[in-house]
């Protein structure tokens, strides 16, 4: 596949990374040369010994090399790992011992995070890692740039590619020609959005088609110019991103390393973005920069909204004040690769506000009764549950997680709990875990959110239910205003609401935050909320 591409379009952009100043200093790939520099780096590591299904970690913020080393290490038939770059030491090596993790690929430290000291740490603790290797610091490859390895078990980049050098290509080919598309290829650790993170094992197969297949529905060409600001630590970011922009030959543009509404809208304007992603808190950020009307996003006409519903004001001003007429959003979750629901080009405002499309091409949903496992009716509430190639080999090393999660028909339950049109549209209604049950009534916070977002001193809300003696739970509102606006209280939200909601969807308590918990893929961690609104209320 990837052979492929580069000979279709050898002298095509394949990848971009903006430089730390707009406009200047950006670092560029033809199709050509990211197969030479990939190559080079298989090598590299095939150098170091390392074997087919070896797993291969890297802990790091988006950056080109991050791209480079996830195609290397799929033509070495290693497993890449990838680590979330909020962690710290604990988690890290949480997830080395878990994954067994032969080498380490670690950012330079910078202001919020000593990757290095930490990862020294991990090499330390855990007798499995045997290498650690060190990414050069932004816009310095020179003397200073890098750190300097203490000991044999620590590399530089720049020495990991020079190891290139003994190897021939043929090696490499070789290697390549024993890999089978159902070995695994990413152990993948989910969002940690409701608990602890689970290793998804994903293989050649699972990712590689669906990149493929959500690039088809988005009309995808060489000609697009892909602008990826979420993190590729997640699939949003390497599979929906990276895998999808390469099979299609279109270029993948790299904003900067962390997220700024700024940089990603500077990446649009200075590279001709065709099309933007970002989770919906992401675009709300984009959209209230207060130099917004200025930037020329004039090329964009796509784009992927994903991973946590998008309110239909949101969704408006994207179509309209950002020319994503035809953006898409794209409903998963890590275990299924991940896309497994998706709008389609021409799809009204509606469906792509309140449903996440129709199933993808080559997949099945299907909508149970969680407690009975009967398959619901057309437009019945409950657990969706997703079939087909797209679905993981499993969690890594927890075969009973693995099979509370997909059954013996090859159904994986997903935890959230959805209905699906006569047209086949489905609509996510929360997940199992943040129903709010209340006096015997479910309620879907999801419902009370959209309408509190019409209110005009709102920003963002957040509806989570917390216990209450009476009634088993209660909701409360969690809110963060528009700058400038005053302080609401819960008699103010209950004056808004009523006549509008029923009176049990009324939150009974209102909090006014500046932020919300959120996961490093921009998911609001409503499990933490609930802990500390909880530890709040005594
Ligand atoms: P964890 O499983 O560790 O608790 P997580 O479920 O957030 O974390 P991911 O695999 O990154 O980890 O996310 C998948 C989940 O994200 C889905 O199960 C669903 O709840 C939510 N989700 C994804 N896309 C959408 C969408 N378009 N609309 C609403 N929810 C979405
Ligand atoms: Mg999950």
């Amino acid at each position: 596949n990837f052979e492929r591409v580069v000979a279709r379009f050898p002298y095509h952009d394949a990848l971009i990374e903006a430089g730390p100043v707009p406009g200047a200093d950006a670092r560029r790939w033809s199709y050509t040369k990211l197969n030479d520099d990939v190559d080079r780096l298989a090598r590299g590591l095939l150098a170091l010994g390392i074997g087919k299904g070896e797993r291969v970690g890297i802990w790091s913020p988006n950056c080109a090399e991050w791209t480079l080393l996830q195609y290397a290490t799929a033509k070495a038939g290693a497993i890449l790992v990838n680590v979330n770059p909020a962690y710290r030491s604990h988690e890290l090596e949480f997830v080395v011992k878990q994954s067994g993790m032969r080498m380490l690929v670690t950012a330079p430290s910078d202001r919020n995070s000593d990757y290095v000291g930490m990862a020294r740490q991990a090499l330390a603790g855990c007798p499995d890692l045997r290498e650690l290797v060190f990414l050069p610091a932004p816009g310095g490859e020179g003397p200073d740039g890098g750190v300097a390895p203490l000991g044999a078990a620590e590399l530089t980049y720049a020495e990991l590619l020079k190891g290139a050098d003994a190897v021939a290509h043929s090696a490499l080919t070789a290697r390549m020609a024993e890999l089978d598309p159902h070995d695994p290829i990413n152990l993948q650790y989910t969002s940690g959005t409701t608990g602890f993170p689970k290793g998804a094992t994903l293989t050649h197969h699972n990712i590689l088609n669906n990149g493929y297949a959500i690039g088809e529905l988005l009309g995808y060409t060489e000609h697009d110019r892909v602008v990826i600001p979420v993190p590729f630590y997640h699939c949003f970011g390497m599979v929906i991103g990276n895998l999808n922009a390469l099979s299609h030959g279109a270029a993948t543009i790299i904003p900067g390393r962390g997220f700024s509404p700024a940089a990603a809208l500077e990446a649009v304007q200075d590279f001709g973005g065709t099309s933007l992603y970002g989770v919906p808190t992401m675009f709300i950020a984009e959209l209230a920069l207060p130099d917004f009307a200025t930037y020329d996003l004039s090329t964009l006409r796509t784009g992927v909204m994903a991973g946590s519903p998008c309110p239909v004001e949101v969704m408006k001003r994207v179509i309209s004040d950002m020319h994503m007429k035809d953006v898409a959003i794209c409903y998963g979750m890590t275990e299924t690769s991940p896309v497994s629901t998706m709008t389609r080009q021409g799809d009204t405002l509606q469906h792509r506000t309140e449903t996440v499309g129709r199933t993808m091409p080559r997949l099945e949903s299907q909508v149970i009764d969680p407690a009975s496992g009967d398959v619901l009716e057309r437009g019945e509430i409950g657990e969706l549950c997703t079939r087909g190639y797209a679905v993981m080999a499993g969690y890594w090393n927890q075969p009973e997680k693995t099979a509370e999660v997909i059954d013996a028909d090859g159904w994986m339950h997903t935890g959230d709990l959805a209905l699906m049109d006569d047209d086949g549209y489905v609509v996510i209604e929360g997940r199992i875990k943040d129903m709010v049950i209340r006096g015997g009534e479910n309620i879907y916070p999801r419902e009370i959110e959209e309408f509190l977002y019409t209110h005009p001193a709102i920003q963002d809300v957040q509806v989570i239910g917390v216990p209450d003696e009476k009634y088993g739970e209660e909701l409360m509102a969690c809110i963060i205003l528009k700058p400038g606006e005053e302080p609401l209280d819960a008699d103010a939200v209950a004056g808004f609401c009523r006549g509008n909601l029923a009176h049990y969807k009324i939150p009974r308590y209102v909090e006014v935050r500046d932020s919300f918990p959120m996961t490093v893929s921009g998911k609001i961690r409503k499990v933490q909320m609930r802990k500390e609104a909880v530890e709040r209320l005594g």
